[in-house]
């Protein structure tokens, strides 16, 4: 194992890195631009470099000011985290190319995973079952047109280079087919610098079930159960939780078994994550695959009692994975919800300012809070305004509920507008109780809700 490791990323997640690199042992340096100058991550850090001013673009993003600062501090590995330069092959072939180690896939495996449409030519080839859709390279508008028509409405469009719900469109009919493609596209060029889509069927009430993989050096892999994210707003993920509702033993060994597959199919290393549509009738389709550590990894941490950046870690030094799949063992239930400064009353909108007040519910072993902020720090403009993760565990379905009810309502921040009452309306909504998750949830649910 390597004695230091950087973070090459901000907030809650770089603060998380950090202290399981202290546990093991593990010296920590932190990057940090002027905006972040007196942040937990770099507190928490044994060392910290400075690497720009406050927008990422001139900082975080910068891959060669995070080499340069791993190489000054001697740090022999980097951690993306998730975001910002995590799946960027490019840096990670930098990190290669500087005799450091990138805490995270194959290069080959990244830029296999980039693109929606490839990807799904990737795992439509390796047998892993897609929804019925068009992602070819011909981007002739009649022939986009044609294909939907040919698959049958609704369906949706989605940017291949897309990301964070964004340059999506649903058509609900041939006539709306030709604004919606412009919009798309116009949303896609604008976010991403690529307007390339892809069409496929729009299933109407879907959830969103997500299968945590591992694989190391030595040709063992295994899935860490799934992770329900059906809970969204405009395709971003509010509220999770591990197991699935409703999910049965050969469901989850279905899915766990093509999750793996997908995996074996890019010659996968590390943690990675195979998001599957499950559809009313059971059926399962691939959506993507995350190549990296998702934001939603601690409720599979909860459920496992494993500590999945310390896999990381591990895999990373070529060490085998700790445990093999028959010796994985599930308990209880876990949810997530992820607390911002944005404005439920206000489209969502985020909300900068100073947490003038702050006080997290206290953490035990049923209550986590994973953050990156303290009483006194300003949410600004420059990054995510996520403040929080709150992960509650339990032994069941039902007093996780509850456990999740009080901690929100334990929740104090001051100082600037947060969603913590969408999210205390949300856990306690009966529907939200009665585990009758799709992706519409929200929407369908709003009248209780907000
Ligand atoms: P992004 O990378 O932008 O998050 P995804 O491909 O992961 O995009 O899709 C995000 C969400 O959009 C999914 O969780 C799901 O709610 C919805 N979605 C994606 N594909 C479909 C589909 N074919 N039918 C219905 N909903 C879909």
């Amino acid at each position: 194992m390597f004695n230091k490791l950087l973070i090459a990323n901000r907030g809650e997640i770089a603060c998380r890195i950090i202290r399981t690199a202290q546990r093991l042992g593990i010296a920590t340096v932190a990057v940090y631009s002027e905006a972040d100058r007196n942040a937990l991550h770099v507190q928490l850090a044994d060392e910290a470099v400075h690497i720009g001013p406050a927008p990422a673009r001139e900082s975080y993003l910068v891959a060669e000011r995070i080499i340069e600062a791993a190489r000054s501090t001697g740090a022999q590995a980097i951690h993306p985290g998730y975001g910002f330069l995590s799946e960027n092959a490019g840096f990670a072939r930098a990190c290669a190319d500087n005799g450091i180690c990138f805490v995270g896939p194959p290069t080959a495996a990244i830029e296999a995973m980039g693109s929606k449409s490839a990807a799904k030519h990737i795992m439509g080839e390796a047998g892993v079952p897609l929804v019925p859709g068009y992602h070819g390279d011909d981007q002739d508008p009649t022939l986009l047109r044609t294909e939907a028509d040919r698959m049958g409405y609704p369906v949706l469009l989605k940017a291949t280079a897309g990301g964070g719900g964004k340059g999506m469109r649903q058509v609900w009919s041939g006539d709306e087919f030709d604004a919606a493609l412009a919009a798309a596209q116009r949303e896609s060029s604008a976010s991403f610098g690529d307007a390339t889509m892809l069409v496929e069927k729009y299933l109407t009430k879907p959830r969103h079930v997500e299968v945590q993989v591992f694989c190391d050096n030595h040709g063992n892999g295994i899935y860490l159960a799934e992770r329900d994210c059906s809970v969204q707003r405009r395709h971003q993920k509010v509220i999770e939780e591990a197991p699935a509702p409703g999910m049965t033993d050969a469901l989850r060994e279905a899915m766990g078994t093509t999750a793996l597959q997908a995996a074996q199919a890019i010659d996968y290393r590390g943690a990675g994550t195979v998001e599957f549509l499950l559809d009313e009738d059971g059926s399962f389709y691939f959506m993507e695959m995350n190549t990296r550590l998702q934001v939603e990894h601690p409720v599979t941490e909860m459920i496992t009692g494993q500590d999945l950046v310390e896999w990381q870690l591990l895999v990373a030094s070529e060490e085998p994975l700790p445990l093999r799949q028959e010796q994985l063992v599930l308990r209880g239930h876990a949810f997530e919800a992820r607390i911002y400064a944005e404005d439920p009353d206000n489209d969502f909108l985020p909300v900068t300012g100073k947490l003038a007040y702050l006080r997290p519910p206290t953490e035990s072993a049923h209550v986590r809070v994973d953050t990156g902020v303290q009483q006194g720090d300003e949410i600004s403009v420059y990054y995510d305004p996520m403040i929080a993760k709150l992960i509650v565990w339990d032994e069941s379905r039902e007093r996780a509920l509850q456990r999740l009810a009080s901690a929100l309502a334990d929740y104090r921040i001051g100082g600037t507008v947060t969603n913590l009452d969408f999210l205390y309306n949300l856990a306690t909504c009966a529907p939200f109780q009665r585990a009758e998750l799709d992706t519409g949830f929200i929407e369908r649910h709003g009248e209780l809700i907000f």
